[in-house]
């Protein structure tokens, strides 16, 4: 089935290098599925090691050009391609939620959001201030000014089709950066059709390309090629350390969002109903497929069952169907891997003793689809705990006093977000101080804004996305001493 495009030149099925709509050497292609029926969408070109070079080699080529426009230039470049993005909101929504699965409201969201990082980073390239220093002898002048780092070689998940490219886009194009982009397998046409947008913003050539293919084979080829200077990834902490370890010899910049593993605590003074709300925005948003989504509920022991039978009633009230319809909330997981996690984080935790209190996993459900399901008398021994669950899975565990709650909740080896509903404002900044996370979101389940800065510690990542930190991802400092 054809996807519903007003503008068709979005969909294209071929890798974007150097300007030019490009096949694989020699041809091969693999096909992209709706997660929703299991069709086939498209195809586009798997590429390998020749390919990526080249695309290496067209972003070097177009990389010095591009760093001396001036910033209002590249800004207003950025500009056309945000404005070019919002007019195209009702393609690229139809287009992610054919090959993300998400709901179309969510995928509209994104769109928004995703368009949100080229126009904030189009207005931070021109606040890309250096820095005088007093000098340390009378006769010297010190001072430091920022340059592009080089080519960038960006690696995006299949959860935000747009919203972690342009992300990475953003800053990297405005700090005057060129960049080869590796959409994930499950979601090439969403960035696929970015470039096109790109392309007719006055990108120039080679600037922005997308390359398709073996993950592998390119990461390898972005990662030891010594053209690319950086490497910004997001996907999984597994995924991360290997491109990590493979940007070792060549000493590049990296930026990592990794996995998470987000507590989302309710403490005795909660309002238990605002708390109820934001465990479903931040649990089910994606069907429960971000990586801040809640993956383990805290709830202390005063309000536990109060909690876990509100949360129940709002997690069993919604509805599981296809993205392309109005009414649905949870739309499939992205494809039969992803189910299978969250299946075996289900009945491990019921073997070890959870009850289901509302849901049914995937029983009576096609496909990847499965129901938002709620587990009451959740531990710490069971899987969910351990691993990010990547699913409509909200396991609920018990804690009484409140370092109890936050030594559950930094119990990880990850540290992205957390989240912790909670009134008295000394307990608000002991807990948020406490936790051990790049992002506390206290008192809503809802905090992702291009304006703030969003990034993990621990094993969670490297480096920050969005804000003003943003763009000094992409920026070297060099300090120059003049003799006078
Ligand atoms: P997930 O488990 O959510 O799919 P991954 O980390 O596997 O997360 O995927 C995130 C991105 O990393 C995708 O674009 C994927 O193609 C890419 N990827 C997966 N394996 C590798 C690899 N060995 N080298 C480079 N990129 C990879």
């Amino acid at each position: 089935k054809r996807m519903k495009l007003s503008n068709q030149s979005l969909f294209q099925q071929k890798a974007y290098i150097n300007g030019q709509w490009t096949d694989a050497d020699d041809g091969a292609t693999f096909d992209v599925v709706n997660p929703a029926t299991g069709a086939v969408l498209g195809r586009v070109p798997r590429m390998g090691a020749a390919e990526t070079d080249r695309a290496i080699q067209a972003a070097k080529g177009a990389q010095a050009g591009w760093a001396a426009k001036t910033a209002k230039e590249r800004a207003d470049i950025l500009m056309r391609w945000h404005d070019l993005m919002v007019e195209a909101t009702e393609d690229l929504a139809q287009m992610m939620t054919a090959e993300q699965g998400k709901p179309l409201r969510e995928a509209r969201g994104e769109v928004a959001y995703a368009a949100s990082f080229l126009r904030w980073f189009a207005e931070e390239a021109r606040r890309v201030y250096g820095q005088t220093i007093p000098g340390h002898q009378a006769d010297k002048r010190l001072m430091v000014i920022k340059q592009p780092v080089g080519v960038v070689a960006a690696i995006t998940p299949w959860n935000f089709p747009a919203a972690m490219l342009t992300r990475k886009a953003g800053p990297a194009l405005a700090a005057g950066c060129a960049m080869v982009a590796k959409p994930a397998e499950d979601t090439p046409f969403t960035a696929l059709a970015l470039a096109q947008l790109a392309e007719a913003a006055g990108v120039p050539a080679g600037v922005f390309n997308v390359v398709t293919g073996e993950p592998e084979t390119i990461g390898a080829t972005l990662t030891h090629s010594g053209d690319v200077r950086k490497l910004t990834f997001t996907g999984s902490t597994q995924v991360g350390r290997l491109l990590m370890r493979q940007s070792a010899d060549t000493v590049k910049k990296i930026s990592l969002e990794l996995g998470g593993n987000a507590p989302f605590l309710v403490f005795d003074d909660a309002d238990v109903d605002a708390a109820v709300d934001g465990a479903i925005a931040s649990k089910f948003r994606n069907a429960g497929q971000t990586c801040v989504c809640a993956n383990r509920v805290l709830v202390q022991d005063r309000i536990y069952d109060q909690f876990v039978e509100k949360l129940a009633a709002k997690a069993g009230a919604l509805r599981v169907g296809p993205g392309t319809e109005d009414a649905t909330d949870i739309g499939p997981l992205i494809n039969q891997a992803a189910l299978e996690k969250v299946q075996s984080h289900l009945h491990d935790a019921t073997a070890k003793g959870a009850e289901m209190v509302a849901g049914r996993g995937h029983d009576g459900l096609e496909g990847t689809y499965f129901a938002p399901t709620v587990l009451a008398g959740a531990t710490r021994e069971m899987q969910f705990f351990r691993e990010e669950t990547f699913g409509p899975l909200a396991p609920v565990v018990r804690f009484s006093d409140d370092m109890e709650g936050v030594a559950l909740a930094n119990d990880t080896e990850f540290g992205l977000a957390s989240y912790a509903f909670v009134r008295d404002l000394g307990r608000v900044y002991r807990i948020a101080e406490a936790l051990e996370s790049g992002i506390v979101g206290i008192n809503t389940g809802l905090f992702s804004t291009e304006v703030a800065p969003f990034g993990g510690i621990k094993q969670s990542g490297l480096g920050r996305e969005g804000a003003h930190q943003g763009i000094e991802e992409y920026l070297e400092e060099k300090y120059i001493c003049l003799q006078i």
